[in-house]
């Protein structure tokens, strides 16, 4: 049984000698054979030298080398893709996953589980606004998705081949991977850890993308913002209704004195106000549809070093 280990890099020639000396030792000691994908995203940094060498020196790393950077979840679509073990690993080139759990992820495969998550206990060196921000988009993203993302697992987790196939079949060119990995079922089960600050180098996910990471998310595995905009337009015309009536009401009973430029501006800015609002959340989903219907491939590989299944995808 071989497994894959998956490392997408984006800017990370600090972190890769040392990720492949963990790695390679862990998975030596752990007796099954093994092999590590490495896909180069567009790096401007040495990365990609760097993978190259590790590959002449061990023909156990393969990399691909994305014409230009696709983004995390393109290159770990590609990685998987390439994959050709067992199993497959996904694990960040930081060094946050810790190799060490590999072990325990390789014995829950085989006591027969097809997805093992990595739960993550504890988040070194994140802020608190970004674990405060995570735990909320998880409790939102479960609230509004049929399908149930566990909280707290990144991209670390181990897929047999059941899976991998699985996750090949689906079709999407915007790839939320871990709804994805979700999405697909299968018999799961969790490990747990401390997640590590990063080992050298920076994040590349600001506020701004994390945000944008996120209502990717919910709008790839939910209808509820459609649904919510119908419901807010409900609402709102119900009260603007019973406004309406008021206002008739009064204006037979009372007179009309012709003031009401207050109330009437409140409300034309308000319904003005939900308006777009809607008109946004159906832009969002418009979007989307627009770029699927593109039919463009996830992500473009420039060269690949190593063995590997000769095959894109964009069947
Ligand atoms: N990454 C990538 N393409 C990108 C951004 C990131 O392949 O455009 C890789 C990066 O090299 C790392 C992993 O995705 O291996 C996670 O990225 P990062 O550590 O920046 O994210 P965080 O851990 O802060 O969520
Ligand atoms: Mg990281």
């Amino acid at each position: 049984m071989t497994v894959s280990i998956i490392v997408p890099c984006h800017n990370e020639s600090g972190n890769l000698k040392i990720l492949y000396e963990r790695v390679s030792g862990i998975m030596d000691a752990c007796g099954e054979p093994w092999g590590m994908v490495c896909v180069n995203d567009g790096s401007i940094d040495d990365t990609l030298l760097q993978l190259i060498e590790l590959h002449q020196q061990d023909s156990r790393i393969q990399v691909i080398d994305l014409s230009r950077n696709f983004g995390k979840e393109a290159a770990l679509t590609a990685g998987l893709d390439a994959a050709r073990g067992d199993a497959a690993i996904p694990l960040d080139a930081d060094l946050q996953d810790p190799p060490e759990l590999i072990p325990e992820l390789l014995a829950q495969w085989r006591d027969g589980y097809d997805v093992v998550n990595a739960v993550r206990l504890s988040r070194e060196g994140e802020s608190w606004l970004k674990r405060a921000s995570a735990h909320f988009f998880y409790r939102v993203i479960n609230r509004m998705s049929v399908v149930d993302i566990p909280a707290d697992t990144g991209d670390f987790r181990l897929l047999s081949r059941p899976v991998l196939d699985a996750l090949q079949s689906l079709q999407e060119r915007r790839r939320f991977m871990k709804g994805l990995f979700a999405w697909v079922g299968f018999r799961s089960t969790n490990v747990y850890y401390h997640r590590a600050p990063r080992h050298s180098g920076k994040t590349t996910w600001n506020y701004w993308k994390l945000w944008n990471f996120a209502v990717e998310g919910i709008t790839s595995f939910s209808q509820v913002p459609l649904q919510l905009a119908a419901y807010l337009g409900f609402i709102v015309s119900g009260l603007s209704f019973i406004y309406a009536l008021w206002l008739i009401i009064s204006t037979l009973v009372y007179g009309n004195p012709v003031k009401g430029y207050p109330s009437m501006m409140v409300t034309l800015l308000f319904l003005g106000g939900v308006q777009l609002m809607a008109l946004g959340v159906i832009g969002e989903y418009l979007g989307r549809i627009y770029e699927e219907s593109k039919h463009r491939p996830v992500y473009l590989v420039r060269k690949v070093w190593g063995k590997i299944r000769d095959r894109e995808r964009n069947d």
